[in-house]
């Protein structure tokens, strides 16, 4: 039947003229340097469209000048085979346009798909906060699905239609501007039902969508639901829901086939009314010699070719509205800028730099007053080991997010050896400064792979003084496949402990300066434990580290303890000054001890928390 994909509009499918004007311009840019297959599709397209209308020229012109008048076999033989010729061009022409514009299409959607792709990766933080992973997986799926379904079914067909409807209009007027006038009359009714058609299927359209929807999520509810519809007895109340719903489905089904079922034949009632017209009124201009036989019969074959694109693009109107609104939303995602960036000269951070938090305050959602840090003032020199303690919430995590610059502060300044990191170049700043999050994360791939990721060009003997310096290389050979082991993803092949072994490899192999650890709140597992405890030492020897403590064994250790609450730098000394001071740190570590049977077990005692 030709309705092109079920999907009605939604509101927000819908854009302006200003912003339809705007994506244009931009598709038209894009489309740049796809030119010259550009201009090659639309010459076939040309050459298709004059093949299709050459046809009822040469029936008619057979027919004045090889059948009636003079009889021809000659010009009849002539004719044969020109409409062999047109057809065999006809045949050719459409199968080249259809590869053609799939090629053009999809170049363009392939390097539309990498560049949203790399300039997500591209952004910062405070866009992935803001941002739903769903919202931007729905870019990449069924946005881009608009677009190829427009490519694949619609783009074609409708610049086809554009151009047979206006070329064929432009014959006909020459053929006969008398019939041609006649046959104009049945337009205005075409053109407005066809306007109605296109509202009221777009509406059915929508109901249909919805009451699919609402279908499904009660199948959905029910089944994830099933032990409590069974627990109360409740199957007959949710087999009554199902039943309205999937009964409004099947009444909004059948609006919409009805809807479509009144305008196609319509459409051809008004074709065969128009060309009773022109065969009525043809016929007393052939017999009263104003025109030919020939030049009637070419028109009526011309009014099947003048009604037809109408229809085609009626039908492909949402899906071409569809798409404007994908490419809309692509764009703005593309125009999004990130946040974290390096300046013009930007400059490469020394090896060894002492870290300077200098006033520093901080809100995620800037222009709010609440800020989540405040007044920080901190220096970590080179090689120093620093313990950020502090309840949950407090703001520890969000200092070291400064320190990597994931986000720069609100106001205030943090320089690495004695450069303020927004003017140090990106990639320095990450070679210098890494990351371990709490939980290591690992990628489709092997260990070698995975481990690898800290510095791409690593040779394997790298790698393997990589894993042999935290005391992990033995461990993973002894897998069946060594480090080819494939760890699935995230790594679910492997245990907490060895994906975090995994990760602290990662980060041996990176070499960094400064490592920021984000230590684990919950218990590995005891076979991994001492190891993961064991390849940290390793890790840090020789470097500056911060690690937000969640122990505070963790920060007994330590050179230097800072304590942050409520967003303020309260307490910064050793742990033996600080317990000397007798503040907040003394108290948490009290009442720390007092939780704790063994030392390393407990977590930082989060009363109190703000
Ligand atoms: P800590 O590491 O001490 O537990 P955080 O630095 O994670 O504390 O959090 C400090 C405050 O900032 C908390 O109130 C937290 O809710 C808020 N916060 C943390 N991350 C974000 C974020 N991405 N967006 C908005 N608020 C956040």
């Amino acid at each position: 039947m030709g309705w092109w994909g079920e999907s009605g509009l939604d509101e927000e499918d819908r854009l302006d003229r200003e912003e339809a004007k705007h994506v244009i311009k931009r598709t038209v840019r894009m489309l740049r340097p796809y030119r010259s297959g550009l201009l090659a599709t639309l010459v076939v397209l040309i050459l298709y469209t004059a093949a299709i209308e050459a046809g009822p020229l040469i029936v008619g012109y057979a027919i004045d000048h090889g059948i009636t008048g003079h009889r021809s076999a000659t010009v009849i033989e002539a004719c044969g085979i020109l409409y062999l010729v047109s057809a065999l061009v006809m045949a050719i022409t459409e199968r080249a346009q259809i590869v053609m514009v799939n090629r053009v299409g999809e170049s363009f959607l392939r390097s539309l798909r990498t560049r949203v792709f790399r300039h997500i990766l591209s952004l910062s933080m405070r866009f992935f906060d803001r941002e739903q992973t769903g919202r931007l997986v729905t870019r990449m799926t069924s946005d881009i699905d608009a677009l190829e379904m427009l490519i694949q079914q619609g783009l074609l067909v409708f610049v086809t239609s554009g151009l047979l409807f206006v070329t064929v209009v432009i014959l006909m007027l020459v053929l006969s501007p008398i019939l041609f006038g006649l046959c104009a009359i049945v337009l205005p009714p075409v053109l407005i039902s066809t306007r109605k058609f296109r509202r009221e299927s777009n509406v059915a359209y929508l109901a249909v969508r919805d009451s699919i929807s609402q279908t499904l999520s009660t199948l959905q509810e029910s089944l994830a639901g099933v032990r409590v519809v069974q627990a109360f007895g409740r199957e007959r109340h949710q087999y009554e829901r199902f039943r309205r719903h999937n009964r409004a489905q099947l009444d909004a089904n059948v609006n919409a086939v009805r809807i479509s079922a009144l305008y196609f034949p319509a459409i051809e009632f008004t074709t065969s009314v128009a060309t009773a017209i022109v065969v009525g009124v043809g016929g007393v201009l052939v017999a009263t010699h104003l025109t030919q036989i020939g030049i009637v019969t070419s028109f009526v074959l011309y009014l099947g070719l003048l009604i037809n694109p109408i229809q085609q693009v009626s039908q492909l109107f949402n899906l071409i509205q569809q798409s404007g609104a994908a490419l809309n939303k692509l764009y703005g995602l593309l125009d999004v800028a990130p946040e974290v960036t390096e300046p013009l000269g930007a400059v490469d951070l020394p090896e060894r730099g002492a870290i300077e938090i200098r006033d520093v305050a901080f809100s995620y959602r800037p222009g709010e007053l609440d800020n989540v840090l405040s007044g920080v003032n901190l220096t970590i020199t080179p090689g120093e080991r620093l313990a950020l303690v502090g309840p949950t919430g407090a703001g520890k995590s969000t200092l070291a997010k400064l320190i990597a610059r994931f986000y720069d502060p609100t106001s205030g300044v943090v320089r690495y050896g004695g450069t303020d990191l927004r003017n140090a170049s990106i990639s320095s700043l990450r070679r210098r400064i890494a990351v371990i999050p709490q939980e290591g994360f690992l990628f489709h791939g092997t260990i070698f792979e995975n481990v690898r990721l800290g510095k791409l060009d690593a040779t394997e003997d790298e790698v393997r003084r990589a894993l042999r310096i935290i005391g992990a290389e033995a461990r993973f050979d002894a897998l069946p496949n060594g480090l080819q082991t494939e760890v699935r993803e995230r790594g679910s092949r492997l245990s907490a402990g060895e994906r975090q072994l995994v990760s602290l490899a990662r980060a041996a192999l990176a070499n960094p300066d400064v490592l920021i650890l984000d230590e684990a709140t919950s218990n590995l597992d005891p076979g991994t434990e001492s190891d993961v405890e064991g390849a940290m030492t390793a890790l840090m020897k020789g470097r500056t580290v911060i690690v937000i403590a969640h122990r505070l064994s963790t920060a007994e250790r330590s050179d230097k303890v800072a304590v942050v609450d409520a967003g303020r730098l309260v307490e910064a000394g050793t742990h033996n000054e600080l317990l000397g001071v007798g503040g907040r740190y003394a108290e948490l570590f009290a009442s720390w001890l007092g939780n704790s049977g063994s030392h390393d077990a407990r977590a930082v005692p989060t009363a109190g928390d703000g």
